[in-house]
């Protein structure tokens, strides 16, 4: 391995992992191959005694590729390892299956992502597994729904579309009071804007899909902590099988290289049009971190190098008023998915919102006027005019 430890995150995330072969090759290779020759009998059944992964038998278990960009990312999270998974959500259920058994419990807040709140409500509660949903920012709803059969707890910071944040160090002192472990869903600002991890957190997951790549191309997702979780959490992979492709962790390793300047670039431009649509006619309120008008600014400066690129506004006309903008643009993608440097707009309450209970959409902020974009890479000034047009119609 590189002396990848003395590195700066810029270094990291160009050069960990990558050991050239004997072709001396300069870009990182694809290893396209589903097993491995052993030079005899014996290092053969050598290999399979071994169950760490430190020698290649098969790609469901091992991949030199898929390999780099495990140990890129784990560089650039601060973890001593990572486990690469076919999609964000099997990270996530690679995790819930490597710690949590019948009985056991989780707290998770209620503002994460809606396959995740599927997973648990859905899918892990027919194998006797118990979820309680508390609201992210408020760590006293975490202690109280806390108790002896509680093993993990769930946090995705900032949250989707509201830009809610929860204070990652108090939340992790409570969870190593309790013996829990703390699980953060790092997609948003990925490890460039915030490193869960320093803040006391156990295990990071990500949905690879969206920063890691940034360009929208495929679906992919990896899970990070220490050594001895990520034992527990490789041998799931190895066992079920929900591993990456060698070639997607290519895409995602490549993705890697440019990560922090594509944070910084969407950063910029989601506070500018944060700061622009603060201004604009029919405009309510908007949901951003980075504002000073956020309640919750300070600690986003203190957990946050920038704050991302997704961002939400409230329009005051309601469902109507919010459809008329998104249906006025002629250059943002209308669609539901983010973390792609081509800027996207979407209606939470009527698209990723829609099969919420209307009360409890409400309840958790999700009006019918609201508006998310995830900020892309475009001109600030084509952004804006394109969204001028909404205001204007
Ligand atoms: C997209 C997303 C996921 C799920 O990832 P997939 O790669 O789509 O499986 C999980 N968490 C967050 C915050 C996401 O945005």
């Amino acid at each position: 391995m590189n002396d990848s430890a003395s590195w700066g995150a810029a270094t990291r995330a160009l050069r960990t992992g990558h050991q050239r072969t004997e072709q001396r090759e300069h870009a990182e290779p694809i290893f396209t191959t589903s097993s491995y020759v052993f030079d005899s009998a014996a290092h053969a059944a050598e290999c399979f005694a071994n169950e760490t992964g430190e020698h290649n038998i098969y790609s469901r278990f091992t991949n030199p590729t898929v390999s780099i960009f495990e140990q890129r990312l784990a560089a650039l999270e601060g973890a001593e390892r990572g486990v690469a998974t076919s999609s964000g959500m099997a990270a996530i259920l690679s995790v819930c299956l490597a710690f949590l058994e019948q009985g056991d419990e989780v707290v998770c807040s209620r503002s994460v992502f809606g396959s995740t709140v599927g997973l648990f409500s859905r899918l892990m509660s027919r194998y006797g597994i118990t979820t309680h949903f508390v609201e992210l920012n408020q760590i006293s709803a975490w202690e109280a729904a806390c108790n002896a059969r509680t093993k993990l707890f769930f946090a995705e910071t900032p949250s989707n579309p509201l830009c809610e944040l929860v204070d990652l160090s108090a939340l992790s002192q409570l969870a190593r009071s309790r013996g829990v472990k703390l699980v953060v869903d790092n997609c948003f600002c990925t490890p460039a804007l915030q490193q869960p991890l320093a803040l006391g957190a156990d295990i990071v997951v990500h949905s690879a899909t969206k920063y890691l790549d940034g360009q929208g191309r495929m679906v992919g997702g990896a899970v990070v902590g220490s050594q001895e979780d990520m034992a527990a959490v490789f041998g799931v992979v190895r066992t079920a099988g929900p591993c990456m492709s060698p070639f997607n962790a290519w895409v995602f390793l490549k993705g890697l290289e440019t990560l922090a300047l594509r944070m910084k670039a969407h950063s910029e431009n989601a506070l500018n049009l944060a700061l622009w649509l603060e201004q604009q006619p029919g405009v309510a309120r908007v949901h951003y971190a980075g504002l000073p008008s956020h309640p919750q600014h300070a600690l986003a400066q203190q957990q946050m190098r920038a704050f991302g690129g997704v961002l939400s506004f409230e329009m005051a006309g309601g469902r109507e008023a919010a459809w008329r903008v998104i249906d006025a643009t002629q250059m943002l993608s209308i669609t539901a998915n983010l973390g792609d440097a081509k800027t996207t707009i979407t209606h939470p309450a009527t698209t990723t919102h829609a099969r919420v209970a209307p009360e409890a959409r409400l309840a958790a902020g999700i009006t019918d006027g609201l508006v998310r974009i995830a900020v892309g890479l475009e001109d600030l000034a084509d952004l804006k005019a394109d969204l001028s047009r909404g205001w204007i119609a």
